[in-house]
């Protein structure tokens, strides 16, 4: 079969590969469309998970299962199923414990595009499929089912990082796809005021759509006294970090108030050390929590994510602003998502209706 992989950090092109071989509790899926992410930008051309070669990339799709292990109740072939990011071990312990995305290991439960070949691929593989998998809705289409993957669950997680209550005010840094998520998450979770910290055009719309209420700029100064001086010094009740980089946490905590969270959701690719401003943590004592976190994955979870979708109270469609069909597009969707063109949110590969 043929797959599209990162040769090596900074290379990548079409490789061929056997077919995965499908264990008793397991799932072999063809892609139904397939969509590409920033995280995959960080791990070709930025090496930010270390060196893999001849790695098939891809983690966000949707896809018809074509086998499934003779232990796998709920699937069977001909099913068309979202398949979310990440694919925890379901009876590990570290899921036991609440934490299944770290499932064998930190980050464990991020296993496509990782530890193993990811869905750019003709034909790719789902362990726990009873677990990990989930039916699409008949009324949800391909291109949509692809922002269930990861940017809908990844950018809700912020939200519930950062344990958004009814009438918080919160702060988004960064409106690529997963903070427009954030927004909705935060929005959906009963947020009053919703600052936006971004600019592109495309982006500002699409906030604006899932509940931003304000917006400023990186570029037109630093971001906490920004939002202090918008909020009369007194900052906001919580904040969700949903780009940039290791820099963008001293400002969340100075803008901070004493008892707030931050969720981060952001893949930091390179710094050694995060700087957290001393006397605006309170010396210490200022009760701001720093909370950070892979996406929860699983079918409930999926299954709960897409029902919003379906109920018509989670509009997907903005996301995906350059949508292809075919297979010889993956290259050119790739590329544009590490060149970001201005009107870029999400590109999408449309494999088959
Ligand atoms: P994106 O690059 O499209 O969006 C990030 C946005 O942040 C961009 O619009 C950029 O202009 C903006 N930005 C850059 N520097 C900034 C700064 N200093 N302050 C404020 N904004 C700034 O990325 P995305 O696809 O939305 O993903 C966001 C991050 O989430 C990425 O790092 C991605 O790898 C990560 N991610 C994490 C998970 C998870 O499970 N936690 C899952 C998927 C993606
Ligand atoms: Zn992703």
């Amino acid at each position: 079969m043929k797959g599209y992989a990162m040769l090596k950090i900074g290379e990548s092109g079409w490789i061929e590969k056997e077919r995965p071989k499908c264990g008793p509790l397991d799932a072999i899926c063809k892609p139904l469309a397939l969509a590409i992410c920033t995280s995959d930008v960080h791990t070709l051309w930025e090496g930010a998970i270390g060196e893999r070669h001849n790695m098939i990339l891809g983690h966000e799709g949707c896809a018809e299962v074509v086998e499934v292990g003779e232990l796998v109740k709920d699937f069977k072939p001909g099913d068309r199923v979202l398949v979310p990011a990440i694919t925890p071990d379901w009876n590990s312990l570290e899921a036991q414990a609440g934490f299944s995305m770290h499932s064998g290991g930190m980050l464990a439960g991020w296993k496509f595009s990782n530890f193993k070949d990811g869905v750019f691929s003709e034909f790719f593989h789902v362990n726990d499929a009873d677990g990990n998998l989930a039916h699409l809705p008949s009324n949800i289409n391909t291109v949509d089912a692809c922002m269930l993957s990861d940017m809908v669950p990844t950018g809700f997680h912020g939200a519930e990082l950062a344990d958004v209550q009814y009438g918080d005010s919160v702060l988004v840094i960064g409106i690529g796809p997963v903070g427009l998520m954030s927004v909705a998450g935060a929005n959906l979770r009963g947020a009053s005021r919703i600052i936006a910290v971004g600019t592109r055009q495309v982006c500002v719309d699409a906030a604006k759509g899932y509940g931003a209420t304000d917006f400023i700029s990186y570029k037109n100064g630093a971001i906490d006294e920004q939002v202090l001086k918008m909020t009369d010094g007194k900052g906001v009740d919580k904040v969700i970090i949903a780009g940039g980089g290791v820099e963008t946490f001293s400002p969340a905590v100075k803008c901070l108030k004493p008892g707030g969270k931050i969720g981060n959701v952001n893949y930091l690719g390179s710094g050694e050390n995060i700087d957290i401003p001393r006397v605006e943590w309170g010396v210490g004592m200022g009760h701001k929590l720093i909370n950070g976190g892979l996406m929860p994955g699983g079918r409930l979870r999926m299954e709960k994510l897409s029902s919003l979708v379906s109920a018509g109270k989670l509009d997907l469609s903005p996301l995906s602003t350059h949508v292809f069909e075919g297979w010889d597009h993956i290259e050119e969707a790739l590329f544009l998502m590490r060149d970001k063109p201005a009107d870029l949110i999400k590109p999408v590969i449309k494999i088959q209706d």
